[in-house]
């Protein structure tokens, strides 16, 4: 047996129920020939399910606190009554944490926000995990259940903590040898003195990062309901076809466009020591997926379509027709930065200055009665902003025909488009 590891990631949507756990733990079993780490979301919805239970404490309501966790546990009895029947030593470990997350369910003296919820909403993940490796022992898999509260070492930052790759590393390499299948959880880890934290919502990717990158893993496979990686959404994009690879550097370029591909946050470190990522299905696991790798940008090479909704594009000059300087820029930005708004396109021409930005029912009112202040303003509301990546003039022409274009950018190898769409 080699004693090089690959991580696989499964999300909430592939252990949903008990047939879902049954598919997981037969792709494992077909793979795991060498050691594995399995990096395990909450089950389906759990993770909002106990938000819910979070936000019935925070608000002291007492009946939907009661009935929400009800919920939960009700969700994983059928689970697992189906997969381990009505008597079966897991019933032990999976009672005991009910029991303690409803001890758990009430808000500590001066305890703040963050801190209750990483102590509550890490029961989804704990849940799956003991469930999932129990059914794998079932099929006489050397399975161990790790505790990522123990090995992944972050710093006190709540709900989106930063990882320490070192501690990290040193507590990892003890605890999980290159034998068998390990389970983990994703989305969580905890203080160096123990105190529950949380990488933020979908961050069970980012663990399988984690994990390959202080093991030096072969590869990370990201099992989901998609055969892969696709050029466009294919609820709003016609004719997109599957990519069977995809470098690095475009997939954090893609992401930032706005592509729901993988974060840039789990692709960096994957990237910094070049273990390539897998998004495979799990409904059909034996096709290849599409791999992200170092290499070529694009296999095949073709149009890559984002489109981002609900955007105001903003419109500064000033007032007596000077020309747009650094100073003005750096004025302006500065407004951004303090309001807290993302500025996802701008446009400069000399009198003028154009801003495509998320139409956000708060924040844009005070940016714009800010920046009112200092320029003339004008914005427009209801707008899309088209990102297309390798683009190619039929690309261009499709997306034209969506509507009318209030700005559009092109550089080498990316076409964006402001347009007012016509239904
Ligand atoms: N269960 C967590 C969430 O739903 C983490 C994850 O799924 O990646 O956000
Ligand atoms: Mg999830």
């Amino acid at each position: 047996m080699s004693d090089v590891f690959r991580v696989y990631k499964f999300g909430g949507a592939s252990v949903k129920d008990a047939a879902a756990v049954r598919n997981v733990s037969e792709i494992i079993v077909n793979h795991a020939e060498e050691p594995l780490v399995v990096v395990v979301s909450a089950m389906g919805k759990t993770t909002n399910a106990l938000e819910t239970v979070i936000a019935a404490i925070m608000s002291k309501d007492e009946s939907l606190l009661h009935s929400s966790i009800q919920v939960v546990i009700d969700f994983h009895r059928v689970i697992v009554e189906e997969l381990f029947g009505a008597s079966h030593p897991v019933w032990s470990s999976i009672e005991g944490m009910f029991t303690e997350m409803r001890s758990q369910a009430t808000l500590r003296v001066d305890e703040k926000y963050g801190e209750l919820y990483d102590r509550l909403i890490g029961f989804g993940e704990m849940l799956s995990t003991q469930i999932v490796d129990a059914y794998l022992k079932e099929m006489g898999i050397d399975s161990t259940w790790q505790n990522a509260q123990e090995l992944i070492v972050t710093n006190a930052d709540h709900r989106r903590a930063t990882v320490d790759f070192e501690k990290t590393e040193i507590r990892v390499r003890e605890a999980v040898t290159p034998k068998g299948v390990h389970v983990i959880q994703g989305f969580l880890g905890a203080t160096e003195s123990g105190k529950p934290t949380t990488l933020g919502r979908e961050g069970s990717d980012y663990t399988a990062a984690v994990m390959a990158f202080v093991l030096n893993a072969a590869e990370v496979c990201i099992w989901k309901d998609v055969p892969g990686v696709l050029t466009g959404d294919p609820k709003v994009f016609d004719d997109v076809i599957q990519l069977q690879t995809i470098s690095f550097r475009e997939a954090i370029e893609l992401a930032y466009y706005g592509a729901s591909v993988i974060h840039p946050k789990t692709i960096q470190p994957l990237q910094r020591k070049e273990i390539p990522l897998r998004v495979r299905s799990f409904v059909n696991p034996t096709a290849p997926g599409t791999s992200i790798q170092q290499g070529k940008s694009l296999v095949p090479m073709s149009p890559c379509f984002i489109r981002k909704g609900n955007q105001v594009l903003i419109t500064l000059s000033t007032r007596d027709l000077a020309f747009i300087v650094e100073n003005h820029l750096s004025k302006i930005y500065q407004t951004f930065h303090k309001i807290g708004v993302a500025v996802n396109l701008m446009q400069n021409s000399a009198v003028s200055s154009s801003f495509s930005i998320n139409n956000d029912p708060i924040l844009i009112p005070q940016l714009l009665e800010e920046l009112r202040g200092d320029f003339t303003v004008k914005h427009n509301e209801d707008l899309t902003l088209y990102t297309i990546r390798h683009y190619d003039a039929a690309a261009v022409n499709s997306i034209k025909n969506r509507g009318e274009v209030f700005l559009e950018q092109v550089t080498r190898h990316t076409h964006q488009m402001v347009l007012k769409e016509v239904q």
